[in-house]
């Protein structure tokens, strides 16, 4: 059976991120089981062939691709990724989809692989350890990277996560990677120990793989340690957004919201005095429902969180509330408090069965 060949000409200067563009879509295509063969006659132009009997492997592939923005991740891990995508992606890309159906608008193609270009359009976080790991989360499902890439890209940011939450300057002497575990864990930087144990288990995936011996590491167990993190990340995310959002329009005017432990002021009715030991009791733990600390936001949605306008339960109270764009600030890692992992645990598990 004849294969299908397209021509594809790129600016010569960008011949070496073109060649490994195509690397890149090549192991992704295997993964796929579909066999991408490239070869370059001078600098800036390749020729792609695909045999005739896969082409619709092609199209869903690039569908899928397509789908979930992988040129787009492909682009957030390089350097000067505008230039990358402006000079090498786009036109491969858009050669590919022309080439595998034609009914794709250009202009289309062209704002889907740049999209990333004036801040962060396709992720859901907003927090940038959070939206780096939706990155390298989404890298690993769409095959751009290997399991092995995988864990250790999570390995490095893990590292970083915690050096800057426990302070750590540029260049500073650290301790390794267990014993910052246990420090994150004394800080209460990283509350529960189920997450603590699997910051541990992606070391140690990421130092057997150093070694070579054990690169291979099944797509079941990846998939799970990256869910799971994606549940942290997520954690870590709301929390840092309920932290940043200090106040709040009811009915047209601006309120403090309150705080985790500081709501015995605010009931409405007021509570009753029977109730005020246990109160003072039950405030220190952590939130039941969003596992904030006393004196941390409630997460949005977190049932415990009272309504400083009526004093009743503000994710149910008659309250009319209006939600403000320009309201939300992120702060600087710096300047955040430390994290409280609980809940996003319990979350795991039971979002994790059955899966
Ligand atoms: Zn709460
Ligand atoms: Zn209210």
């Amino acid at each position: 059976m004849d294969d299908a060949e397209v021509t594809i000409a790129i600016d010569p200067v960008m011949h070496q991120q073109g060649k490994a563009f195509f690397a890149s879509l090549k192991r992704a295509a295997g993964k796929h089981s579909l066999k991408l063969s490239v070869s370059s006659s001078s600098p800036g132009r390749f020729i792609c062939s695909i045999s005739r009997k896969e082409s619709e492997k092609f199209d869903l592939f690039l569908q899928e691709l397509m789908l979930n923005h992988g040129p787009y991740y492909y682009l957030c891990s390089l350097p000067n990724r505008t230039a990358v995508a402006r000079l090498a992606v786009c036109p491969i890309f858009q050669t590919l989809l022309e080439f595998g159906y034609e009914f794709m608008y250009p202009s289309l193609i062209r704002r889907h692989v740049l999209e990333g270009q004036g801040g962060w359009v396709a992720g859901e976080f907003s927090d940038e350890m959070a939206r780096r790991y939706e990155t390298l989360f989404w890298r690993l499902k769409l095959k751009i990277i290997s399991n092995y890439e995988f864990v250790r890209d999570l390995d490095d940011l893990l590292t970083e996560f915690m050096l800057r939450r426990l302070g750590y300057t540029k260049g500073q002497k650290t301790l390794k990677f267990n014993l910052l575990v246990d420090e994150c864990g004394k800080q209460n930087i990283i509350w529960e120990k189920e997450v603590r144990k699997r910051f541990n288990t992606v070391h140690t995936l990421r130092t057997r793989g150093l070694h070579r011996l054990e690169r291979e590491i099944p797509d079941s167990e990846i998939s799970q340690i990256a869910l799971k993190m994606y549940f942290t990340f997520e954690y870590v995310n709301d929390y840092f957004e309920a932290q940043c959002e200090k106040t709040v329009v009811l009915s047209g005017k601006r309120y403090r919201r309150i705080r985790y432990g500081s709501e015995i002021r605010h009931w409405n009715p007021p509570m009753p005095d029977d109730f005020k030991v246990k109160w003072a009791e039950i405030i220190t733990r952590t939130c039941h429902d969003c596992g904030v600390r006393r004196g941390e936001m409630h997460h949005e949605g977190c049932d415990m969180e009272t309504c400083p306008r009526c004093g009743h339960q503000y994710i149910c109270c008659d309250c009319e509330r209006e939600y403000e764009e320009d309201d939300f600030e992120v702060e600087g890692p710096t300047a955040q408090p430390s994290l409280n992992f609980s809940v996003e645990d319990q979350k795991t598990e039971t979002q994790s069965s059955g899966l």
